[in-house]
């Protein structure tokens, strides 16, 4: 690839975004008041330096302040992934807050008992509560497992990613040990006393780590998706179970993203008897909630142990966690829009997705390599596919993925800002693959001409 060309179509693209959004660059430019001038730093993350303002959004598509109208493949990565607005979920929370009235109370309502049976369906473990965000279902579900194990450690898989959660903040270095990851923002401690990590697919190196007998879980996505998408390689699955019963290590799967799997995510498509589950973003339906699931012995050995607070301010609760809004839109999503048919139309999707982006990579002979999972494809620079988060975090290319998400949103596709990834939700239509296809073989034509 000549780099050279790389550059100045990238900056052509960079000149088409800013005279295409004069609305959003107006917004972003008067911000004052915002620190960074977003409402969450990471919205900073545009290849434009400016982020595209939404004004509208419904089922697989967005509009931006300019009245452009995209293909979302972004879908808010993953918080969308039901699609924008979908009607069964609008209506759920207009009975909650228009009709029955009461968003947040301090009372259950009995929307979170069937979400909890439906979640069990799905992932097999029986007993549920709820967080806001991933983030905190993951804090939550570390803060039970240093509890009951008594072990103060966690394990995490390089370049993975849990939320803002401080002891995932850990890569493996070059000497083979954990190191903070670069860029770690005031962190409590030096990560290593309360974190060990091993690569994804490195039985051997987990091994190494688990002797040591401190880790209270093992936190981990059954397959990496915050660094490309890396797929476990056979048997190494059931090799992290193994060894973590053998060292008193419990499991915890974060199926926040890999829910795009299947509906009881890489857990129920692929058997996994983990511990724990933790999920969030996609089965609120847009609306914000996140859950943990534990299993019976977990939940009860918890519970049996009068030195823990659990009810009031022992370190797990959030007060709005368990609202009625936001389990009254989990369960709309998860009775009528996330369903399993639902699945198998978004997987066919990705594989569509997936089969055109191959046909481009093998046309040009490119050193490109795309992994689907279920409803969800990405696409990394560099072939065969990473088997661990470090080779696939060296595999980044910044300009080439700023050249590529900048072409399609010019072209009304939008990738997620943080990935090279399509998502897939039951609002997605072929035609939105298709566009996709279309302008991402133009894109990588004009860089190779
Ligand atoms: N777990 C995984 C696997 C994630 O990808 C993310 C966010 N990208 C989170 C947890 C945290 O989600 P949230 O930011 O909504 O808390």
């Amino acid at each position: 690839m000549d780099r050279g060309r790389l550059t100045s179509l990238l900056a052509r693209e960079r000149d088409s975004q800013v005279r295409r959004n004069p609305r959003s660059a107006a917004a972003y430019a008067q911000a004052d008041h915002l620190f960074g001038r977003v409402p969450m730093t990471w919205m900073n993350k545009q290849a434009a330096g400016f982020p595209l303002y939404l004004e509208s959004a419904r089922g697989s598509h967005v509009v931006d302040l300019d009245g452009h109208e995209y293909v979302d493949l972004c879908l808010g990565d993953s918080g969308a992934m039901a699609g924008h607005s979908p009607a069964p979920v609008t209506e759920a929370v207009m009975r909650r807050l228009a009709t029955l009235g009461g968003a947040t109370a301090m009372m259950p309502t009995e929307d979170a008992e069937w979400v909890g049976a439906e979640l069990t369906r799905r992932f097999g473990l029986p007993r549920w509560s709820f967080s806001l965000t991933a983030t905190d279902a993951n804090r939550w579900a570390i803060r039970l497992a240093r509890a009951v194990t008594g072990r103060p450690k966690i394990l995490v898989n390089s370049y993975c990613y849990h939320g803002s959660v401080d002891e995932s903040l850990i890569v493996v270095g070059d000497d083979g040990e954990g190191v903070s990851r670069p860029g770690n923002v005031g962190a409590p401690c030096e990560v290593t006393l309360t974190s060990r990590v091993a690569e994804f697919n490195d039985v051997d190196g987990l091994e190494r780590q688990l002797a040591h007998g401190d880790v209270a879980a093992v936190l981990m996505e059954p397959a990496l998706t915050n660094v490309g998408i890396v797929l476990p390689e056979p048997g190494y699955l059931d090799a992290v179970r193994r060894l973590t019963r053998r060292h008193g290590t419990l499991l915890i799967n974060d199926e926040t993203h890999t829910l795009s799997a299947g509906p009881g995510g890489c857990t129920g498509a692929w058997g996994l008897a983990p511990d724990v589950v933790t999920i969030g973003k996609a089965i609120g339906g847009g609306v914000a909630v996140g859950a943990y699931g534990l299993s019976a012995e977990l939940a009860a050995a918890i519970l049996d142990r009068d030195d823990l607070d659990l009810v009031d301010m022992g370190g797990v609760g959030g007060t709005l966690a368990g609202n009625a809004l936001s389990v009254a839109a989990a369960r709309a999503t998860l009775e009528h829009v996330l369903t399993d048919s639902a699945f198998a139309q978004m997987t066919a999707l990705a594989t569509r997705f997936t089969d055109a982006v191959t046909k481009v990579i093998e046309a040009h002979d490119l050193p490109w390599s795309i992994s689907q999972l279920g409803a969800r494809a990405e696409y990394r620079f560099v072939r065969p596919a990473p088997r661990d988060g470090t080779s696939s975090a060296r595999a980044a290319d910044a300009e080439l993925e700023d050249y590529l998400h900048l072409y399609l949103a010019n072209r009304g596709v939008l990738l997620t800002p943080f990935h090279n990834m399509a998502l897939m939700s039951p609002a997605t239509s072929a035609a939105d693959v298709d566009r996709h296809s279309e302008v991402f073989a133009a894109a990588v034509a004009e860089l190779l001409a």
